[in-house]
């Protein structure tokens, strides 16, 4: 197998290894070879002897170094070491398509991206995240640690394939058990609207998996929205609408359309019930999520969630409630489902308006 090579002399060696890995640069399916004084390493492309240049710190060696071609055994497949055996441990990341999350906070965080890269066949990329997510559309700062620059991706989950990219949108792939049991809960001809899309985990996945549904999929930042069309297309999806635009306002053209709500905003979900009620049918459902305190998980969301009924003219029914995942210490995400029943309250104030825009 002819390929390039980085041709350095072998006290160097170690340091370049490094710094290619580092730069995702280490072609993963051939071996390192040595050749006299020298040690060869085969890269998945021809590097710019700049990167070297920059890179190695004992100039006497800089004119040492050259790229070549070279020949090698091919067959090396799955001599890569595993993770644990290059780092004596077991680091903790999250992987997103070919993307893995590592905690910046780390102190090994380096290590670990280098060694992921090394290691795993699937990762192109390591990103850092530096911060929580953060701000109305729920995106976080990363850094680049390993591998390719970039930071844009295509997640897979049950058979749906989402275009996004990490520093724009919010995705989290811990939520995909998540999402599907949402749909699970979703049937034939039924209408959904999903309030917080993002890129559209919920929607495509309902979408594809439960025939004949319609959807809208509503989102208020803008690049969120154009990974959701991108992702409907990549899906060949007919049955989603998108909406780019507030939640609020969204609602109120969408006002009593749904046979289910999806409220997946859980920092300030709360804000945003009475448009996410305004949304439902006479006995459709609401699906809500709520971060809480652990002395607390339910009891003030049902309250705040039945008084936000009274005052529109409604009463709501709990049909599921349930621990989603720990989100902080003593903080739970957490989900509950509500059925939407409308109260008599004809000529006393609230006439439910029934207009459906809903055209997918
Ligand atoms: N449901 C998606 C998922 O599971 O990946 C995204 C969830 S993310 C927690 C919340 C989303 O709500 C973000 O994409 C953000 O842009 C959007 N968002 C925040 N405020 C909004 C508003 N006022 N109206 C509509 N969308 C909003």
């Amino acid at each position: 197998m002819r390929l390039w090579a980085v041709k350095v002399p072998r006290s160097m060696a170690e340091h370049v290894r490094r710094r290619l890995l580092i730069a995702g640069l280490i072609h993963p399916d051939v071996k390192i070879c040595q050749n006299g004084q020298f040690i060869l390493i085969p890269v998945i492309k021809k590097p710019d002897m700049s990167l070297l240049n920059d890179n190695i710190d004992n100039a006497n060696n800089t004119d040492n170094t050259t790229i070549i071609e070279s020949d090698f055994e091919p067959g090396h497949h799955n001599n890569r070491p595993s993770l644990e055996d290059e780092l004596g441990f077991s680091p903790a990341y999250d992987v997103i398509g070919d993307i893995a999350l590592i905690d910046m906070d780390d102190q090994d965080a380096g290590k670990i991206a280098s060694a992921l890269i090394l290691c795993k066949k699937n990762i192109k990329v390591v990103l850092g995240t530096a911060g929580p997510v953060s701000g109305e559309f729920r995106t976080r700062d990363l850094v680049i640690l390993a591998g390719e620059h970039r930071t844009h991706t295509i997640h897979t989950e049950f058979g749906c394939r989402y275009k996004l990219d990490l520093s724009l949108v919010y995705f989290s792939h811990r939520l995909g058990t998540e999402r599907k049991r949402v749909a699970d809960t979703v049937k034939s001809q039924q209408k959904i609207v999903d309030l917080f899309a993002g890129v559209g985990p919920f929607s495509i996945l309902i979408a594809k998996s439960v025939p004949g549904t319609s959807v809208v999929a509503v989102d208020k930042n803008p690049k969120a929205v154009q990974f959701l069309k991108e992702n409907i297309r990549l899906n060949r999806l007919d049955n989603v609408v998108v909406v780019e635009d507030d939640a609020r306002q969204a609602a109120y053209k969408l006002r009593h359309c749904a046979d289910h709500v999806i409220m997946n905003l859980p920092h300030s979900s709360r804000e945003f019930l009475n448009s996410g009620m305004m949304v439902v049918k006479n006995g459709g459902l609401v699906h809500f999520y709520d971060i809480t305190p652990e002395d607390d998980l339910y009891r003030t969301s049902w309250e705040i969630i039945q008084d936000t009924a009274i005052s529109i003219g409604r009463k709501v029914e709990c049909v599921e409630k349930r621990i989603v995942r720990s989100y902080a210490p003593h903080q739970y995400n957490v989900y509950i489902r509500f059925r939407l029943i409308d109260l008599n309250m004809r000529g006393k104030g609230f006439e439910p308006s029934y207009s459906c825009e809903i055209a997918p």
